[in-house]
């Protein structure tokens, strides 16, 4: 990938296979892998395969891919065993608890309690 950000990445470095993951979907444009630290018994991250270091680098050119991300959301948790409700977060820069510099929607779900942690509150 020729984004230097990328090399150093995890994310990137997960969508290279360079990183194990548990992907439970992928397309030629987004890939969902199991959170490593789950805050919920379902915690899945909904990443785009390009690098974009969060939503305050999108534009229009992006919206169809962050439509497609916004889609999968309710299809993932349900089959994931979400089933009577999820909670989607996207945490922006640091300033919005933002840990990992690569575009992610953190879709949480499944029986209570979560664990708690600033994303599950
Ligand atoms: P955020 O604070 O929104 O940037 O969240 C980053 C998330 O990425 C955290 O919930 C981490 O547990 C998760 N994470 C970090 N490294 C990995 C990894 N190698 N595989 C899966 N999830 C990860
Ligand atoms: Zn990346």
């Amino acid at each position: 990938m020729a984004d230097p950000t990328a090399l150093s990445c995890v994310f990137c470095r997960i969508i290279q296979g360079q990183i194990p993951s548990r992907t439970v979907y992928q397309d030629d444009e987004v890939i969902v892998f199991h959170d490593i630290h789950p805050a919920a018994p379902v915690h899945l991250l909904i990443v785009p395969k390009l690098h974009l270091d969060s939503l305050f680098r999108a534009t229009a050119e992006h919206q169809s891919l962050l439509g497609k991300m916004l889609l999968l959301a309710p299809r993932l948790a349900r089959e994931q065993g979400a089933t009577d409700g999820f909670r989607l977060i996207v945490n922006n820069g640091p300033g919005g608890g933002q840990e990992v510099f690569h575009l992610h929607f953190h879709v949480l779900g499944g029986p209570r309690p979560w664990r708690h942690m600033s994303i599950g509150r």
